[in-house]
């Protein structure tokens, strides 16, 4: 054999250059190096350096190439020529579209803001758009998270000043025992599967809460195969178990949590279940070294969780008293919960027990010193090593906001919230509800609305009413119907527009949001509430504008559309005014920049509302000369300025010594330095700063230092929410603004401000035996948008949906494979595939979301699998409750925080036929753009 071996090149260069930007095929955001070949898309990887990521990178991360090559992307801006609903478009340009829009909206804004209702979607840009909302001056503004996960979000924020996701994350480094709740594989992605590989490497233990066993659960070491809705009951009671056992951190319970706040107990009092205060408006607790009534964030003070307070005849006692009468008493006993959830009792008791054997008897703790607001320094960190994540699987129910308040005060009993091995907040976060604004809707024609639409309510004072009681918003957020709906109701905005209550609207602005479909309840309702015309013949919503870089189902029911590029050829901010990046280690934000230019006649949306804001003479848009104020969306990102020294992005500021991370002057090079660094920036909290954020002054200085807010404002846990007392004071009678008779129940009974667990809604108004069974979706780990299911490479791994059906179910229909089931509910029926499951809640059947795609749309063929077997869940959804006689029909949503209850529903089924295709079959709309090709193939480079 000859020694001479041909000299092999094992590693060829791919590209001819890598350009480094963030992903957006799901929202974890991603770094991302995009190889590019001869200027065009060759491949995409994961970014090593990249904070959250670190290298990582799923299967659509790697599909985006098919996403920015798709057929179904738009190509120029479109203007309606056949009837709303057709799908009938012909192309125009920019200039005439601009000048289109303009001609509807400037009319609106000079007399009637209002009459704008502008809804986004899953961007990534809201505190832009907000903005752009605010100039505008219509109260009529919010993103999808109304119809998403509000609940997780405001119980966290109210709770703990921070939820889950976005907001925090287990420490996965140190955490011995990880507990999920109701998280299917999109929420989130790479960031969990990195941790959940983390935690298994150290053979920590994991526990999966959810109907459906798969993704994270099927990975998990026990799972619990709970009963829908019932998650708050099942946590309330391994409350009551801890409680019981006396498992509870009573020294993190008294320094860090209201828990030794005092409660005015005299039911005959209007102070009747509000805080004792002082003249300061402090709430008071009761110093251990003094016996005397202390403030609770007075230096050296020691609250007491056990004393009581005596004056002028009312009985004050401390917020944990409350809770022990609450929650020791047998209604959360396991044995009294069991058959609801599903769960035996004795297997609750165990999964109480294993979390007090991890947090108290394998207590860890870090050799760091740190200081807290009152002046204590502590010579380490315990850490209580039990951390929890959970998402829309127990936030979509209409008990969700009371559920998620359930879990948080779970952890914050047992003392793992910012601590070793517990649950973290990511940097800017935590922040407590108090030091988010209040709503705002105050309309003035021809100018700004008086300060930003959302927000959190402290009391019927801060409710968005007009003179006589009614909403002021369009989703009637912020009303007596959901007091504290942080997000905006955007499912109930087309149904509210179209029945004009409270008013009618003239245009509909949307972005990146399948009203029409996906995303909206009730889907042949909506498609004729927007076609719907009034006796005049005029649409009874006169205009939609709609942008979306794809022909989705919505475009055929918009009469203009803003065509937008795909996420390589934009620039973007994920900004800590916003949904930022961070880790619990780092305050981190990101950038996309367009590493490829469109060739389409496309902008990105952002930067057609700079356009359109200065064409509107929007605050904020114009210079004082009255010319644009912003080129485009990266000439906003670089030189705005919401605070002096804070701006979108808060990397590579301009500082006396060159750029600066958190506070400084506009940069102009700022984008090309992200660019340099890799498209994103970081910055680490420091050792000392690293746990117990709330209340550690190391962490607040620093805070302060890096511009998350402009002074220190440490805070404790609120296990006891006191404006959701006030709600339900006024729903006594208490206080001038009260609300209408009708609600007064409901705001009596839901709005508690200790965690309580009451049925769905929807359960009270449906015949339980005609619709026994619970019937849920997921969105798939493989698809996060409803973009996916066009994508080449990921259809092949979900092209169609069936539905999941338990053994049991599955045994009683005699159900075989390939067989189709009709399922009905009080709303309407569909005829779909089935297929057994047997890891699933007995009870319980479900779908994949958003895979089933009406004909016409995403460029695909009339007889895709998408098209014919797929289908979704929500025609048998309704935005509202079934009449229950008393003339009112109640929106299908969270009565705190309006959240779309998604998961309430209740259905039967039984064996069908198999009929042709999926059922119903909507009538096929014509694309604006042609079909793709059968097969999708091209060669990047020679
Ligand atoms: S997890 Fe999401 S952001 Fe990250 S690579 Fe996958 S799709 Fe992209």
């Amino acid at each position: 054999m000859s020694l001479d071996q041909p000299q092999l090149d094992t590693s060829p260069p791919v590209s001819d250059e890598v350009r480094k930007t963030t992903c957006y095929m799901c929202a974890c955001r991603c770094g991302i190096n995009v190889h590019m070949k001869e200027g065009k898309v060759a491949y995409i990887e994961g970014n090593k350096d990249h904070p959250v990521n670190k290298g990582v990178l799923c299967a659509k991360g790697s599909a985006g190439i098919m996403q920015h090559n798709a057929p179904s992307r738009l190509r120029a801006p479109l203007k309606r020529v056949g009837e709303r609903g057709s799908g009938e478009f012909e192309e125009i340009s920019w200039e005439e579209a601009l000048t289109l829009a303009t001609d509807w909206l400037a009319p609106v804004r000079e007399k009637h803001p209002e009459k704008l209702a502008f809804f986004t979607g899953r961007d990534q840009s809201q505190s832009f758009t907000s903005f752009w909302a605010q100039g505008f001056g219509t109260p009529n503004y919010a993103a999808h998270g109304g119809f998403c996960s509000v609940n997780m979000a405001a119980a966290g924020i109210y709770t703990m000043g921070g939820a889950f996701w976005e907001f925090g994350q287990p420490d996965w480094d140190h955490t011995k025992l990880f507990m999920l709740f109701g998280v299917a594989e999109d929420h989130d992605s790479n960031p969990i599967k990195m941790g959940i590989g983390k935690i298994k490497k150290r053979g920590a233990r994991m526990i999966g809460v959810n109907p459906i066993r798969t993704g994270y659960n099927a990975v998990a070491d026990d799972w619990v195969g709970i009963t829908p809705g019932t998650d708050g009951l099942f946590i309330l009671a391994m409350v009551h178990c801890l409680m019981k056992a006396g498992k509870v951190d009573l020294d993190y319970l008294a320094r860090f949590t209201n828990a030794s706040v005092l409660v005015n107990e005299d039911a005959k009092s209007d102070e009747f279940g509000l805080f004792l205060r002082d003249a300061d408006g402090q709430p008071q607790v009761i110093d251990r070294q003094t016996g005397k009534l202390a403030p609770w964030n007075g230096k050296g003070v020691e609250p007491d969780l056990s004393g009581t307070h005596r004056a002028k005849g009312i009985t004050h006692r401390p917020v944990f008293h409350q809770m022990a009468d609450r929650y020791l008493s047998d209604e959360y006993a396991p044995e009294a919960v069991a058959d609801r959830c599903g769960i035996p009792a004795q297997r609750i008791r165990a999964l109480a027990a294993d979390l007090a054997r991890v947090a108290f008897d394998e207590a860890i703790e870090l050799d760091r010193p740190w200081t807290d607001f009152r002046g204590l320094k502590h010579d380490k960190m315990v850490g209580r090593p039990v951390s929890f994540h959970a998402m829309r699987g127990i936030s979509a129910h209409s008990n969700g906001f009371q559920t998620c308040r359930a879990l948080h005060v779970l952890q914050i009993i047992l003392g793992s919230v910012e601590v070793p091995g517990g649950m973290r907040f990511k940097p800017p976060y935590p922040k407590p509800a108090t030091a988010h604004p209040k709503p705002h809707g105050k309309v003035t024609p021809g100018a700004a609305l008086d300060g930003p639409h959302l927000g959190y309510t402290h009391g019927p004072e801060d409710l968005l009413l007009d003179t006589e009681g009614n909403p002021t918003r369009i989703d009637k957020a912020y009303s007596w119907e959901n007091p504290m709906s942080a997000h905006g109701l955007m499912h109930m905005v087309i149904s509210n527009a179209h029945a004009g209550v409270p008013y009618k609207i003239d245009t509909l602005f949307m972005y990146m949001a399948n009203m029409s479909w996906n995303s909206s309840m009730n889907v042949g309702g909506v498609h004729k509430m927007l076609t719907d015309k009034d006796e005049n013949g005029d649409y009874v919503i006169p205009h939609i504008i709609y942008s979306d870089a794809y022909s989705s189902e919505m475009v055929a029911y918009a009469d203009l559309i803003f065509p937008d590029t795909t996420y390589l050829e934009r620039h973007d901010c994920i900004s800590l005014l916003d949904r930022p990046i961070c880790e619990a280690d780092g305050v981190a934000d990101a950038i996309r920049w367009p590493v490829v230019e469109p060739d389409r006649d496309v902008r990105g949306f952002q930067s057609v509302l700079c356009e359109l804001g200065a064409r509107l003479n929007l605050p904020g848009f114009v210079n004082e000369d009255g010319g644009q104020k912003y080129k485009d969306y990266a000439d906003y990102i670089t030189n705005h300025m919401r605070r002096p020294g804070v701006g979108p992005l808060a990397g590579f500021r301009k500082g006396k010594d060159g750029p600066q991370g958190g506070r400084g002057d506009v940069n102009p090079n700022q984008i090309q330095d992200y660019i340099d660094n890799g498209g994103f920036w970081v910055e680490h909290v420091p050792e000392n700063a690293a746990y117990y954020k709330p209340f550690s002054m190391d962490y607040q200085d620093w805070a302060v230092k890096m511009g998350f807010y402009d002074a220190v404002q440490p805070y404790i846990f609120q296990l006891y929410v006191e404006p959701l007392r006030k709600f339900q004071a006024a729903a006594e009678g208490i206080g001038t603004r009260q609300p209408p008779e009708h609600l007064r129940e409901r705001l009596k009974r839901t709005m508690d401000p200790l965690p309580i667990w009451y049925g769905p809604l929807e359960d009270d108004q449906i015949d339980l035996d005609e619709y026994p069974i619970h019937a849920l979706t997921q969105r798939p780990m493989a698809m996060y948008h409803s973009w996916g299911t066009q994508n080449a490479w990921l259809r092949q791994i979900h092209g169609h949906n069936p539905l999941y059906v338990p053994t049991k179910i599955w045994e009683a229909n005699g159900f075989q494979e390939g067989d189709w089931a009709k399922v009905s509910s009080t709303h309407g029926s569909i005829v779909v595939p089935v297929a057994h499951q047997a890891s699933l809640n007995a009870n319980t059947v479900w779908t994949w979301n958003a895979i089933g795609k009406r004909k016409g749309a995403w460029a695909l063929d009339e007889k895709a699998p998408e098209a014919t077997k797929g289908f979704l869940l929500n025609h048998l959804i309704h935005e509202l409750l079934p009449p229950k006689g008393d003339g009112l029909r109640w929106a299908n949503s969270d009565p705190i925080t309006g959240q779309a209850a998604w998961f309430d529903l209740r259905v039967k089924i039984e064996k069908s036929a198999i009929p042709n295709e999926a059922q119903p079959v909507m009538p096929s709309i014509k694309s604006p753009v042609p079909k793709g090709p059968s097969n999708l193939a091209w060669k990047v480079g020679k």
